[in-house]
């Protein structure tokens, strides 16, 4: 193991720290900020405006590590999914969902996740460990090596220009790292993602989302998933240790602090479980009584092998839509993307994965 600091995922500070720590002056942070986030450098010999021997100062000092590409598929649809492996051998997805002309990246924040929700495949591999914010950071980093947007072009040119947090792992169970990460992707002297095109979704851990809000300024989604505590934790364990009401009025306070932002709401459609017209209805219930400025996001169920639940029949989910709608909530339905090559933002996996299980069992 190299004893070289890691400079990927250093805040500012300590990346000042770091530098003045060897001697240089703290304009050299700037510099070198430049390079990592603006340029994306992942050379030392790339930063032309140092000298040579700063380079090499730099270069035995530090290391600049991307993930190593495992295995890359894109679908028929464009839909672009990564397989990265991270120094000690842990894996984990990423996908680029492209629209017209922009679209977003959905990176993970832990290898697997202690969550452990009924329907998810990330959830039935347990929590491995957390990604770093290193490991966070670069998985965006990595996209936009393949897609050549370096230096960081502006908001409007851009391909990938929105990051949602919804692959695998449970960003608030790892927050110091999220927050860390999500800052130094949104800074606006580098990689600069809108804050507001970020997306970051959890499973529902009340105490840590005002703040992790407050600290990167991001949007939040809720997997919300059922609309009274009996169903929910039925599918969602980690109901009973956060009940609907914890989750929805830390939502709400949220939404005290910045009126204009809205929520979206996951809600996975499971055959026979939670798509019934009374479940919408109960759904539209709970909204009004918490006040929340709200959006849906209606997923259609994506099966894995070993799973008990079923995608609900398509006239089922038009119908549940129709009725979110009609109380004057958005809900579109999730367009299933990247099918030929199971990639499906939210509920990653690797086909190698589901071969693995199979020969486990
Ligand atoms: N842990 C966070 C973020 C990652 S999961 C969370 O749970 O919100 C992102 C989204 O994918 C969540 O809404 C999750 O419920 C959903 N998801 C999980 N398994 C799925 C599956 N099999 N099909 C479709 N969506 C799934
Ligand atoms: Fe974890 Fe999210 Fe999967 Fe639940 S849905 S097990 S929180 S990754």
């Amino acid at each position: 193991m190299s004893n070289k600091t890691e400079l990927i995922g250093l805040s500012k500070e300590e990346l000042t720290a770091a530098l003045t720590a060897l001697g240089e002056k703290s304009f050299r942070a700037k510099q070198l900020w430049q390079w990592l986030y603006y340029f994306g450098a992942a050379d030392f010999e790339q930063m032309t405006n140092l000298s040579k021997v700063l380079r090499q100062k730099l270069a035995e000092n530090f290391t600049i590590t991307r993930p190593k590409i495992v295995t890359e598929q894109i679908s028929s649809d464009k839909t672009h999914k990564w397989l990265l492996e991270f120094a000690d051998g842990q894996r984990v997805e990423m996908v680029y969902i492209p629209e017209e002309d922009r679209g977003a990246v959905c990176i993970s924040t832990q290898v697997g996740c202690a969550v452990g929700c009924r329907f998810c495949h990330t959830g039935s591999q347990k929590l491995t460990r957390n990604l770093t914010a290193a490991e966070i950071v670069s998985q965006f980093m990595v996209a936009r090596d393949s897609y050549g947007e370096w230096p960081s072009p502006t908001n409007e040119t851009r391909y990938l220009s929105n990051i949602v947090v919804m692959g695998m792992g449970e960003p608030l169970h790892n927050m110091e790292n999220v927050i860390k990460a999500l800052n130094i992707l949104t800074d606006g002297d580098g990689i600069a993602i809108s804050r507001r095109r970020v997306t970051m979704s959890t499973s529902g851990i009340a105490p840590r989302i005002v703040e992790a809000l407050q600290r990167t300024g991001v949007r939040l989604a809720v997997s919300l998933h059922a609309p009274n505590n009996k169903l929910r934790s039925q599918i969602m364990p980690i109901n009973n240790v956060y009940s609907i009401d914890e989750v929805l009025s830390a939502c709400q306070k949220y939404q005290s602090g910045d009126g204009s932002r809205y929520i979206t709401f996951e809600y996975l459609l499971l055959d026979g479980i939670n798509d019934s017209p009374e479940c919408a209805h109960e759904l539209i219930a709970l909204m009004k009584k918490y006040g929340l400025r709200a959006s849906f996001n209606l997923i259609p169920f994506n099966p894995w092998p070993g799973c008990v639940f079923q995608p609900s029949p398509n006239s089922r989910v038009k119908a549940f839509a129709r009725e979110l709608e009609n109380a004057g909530f958005a809900a579109p339905v999730r367009v299933a993307r990247g099918q030929d090559i199971l990639a499906a933002c939210g509920q990653l996996k690797s086909k190698k994965d589901i071969e693995d299980n199979k020969s486990e069992a």
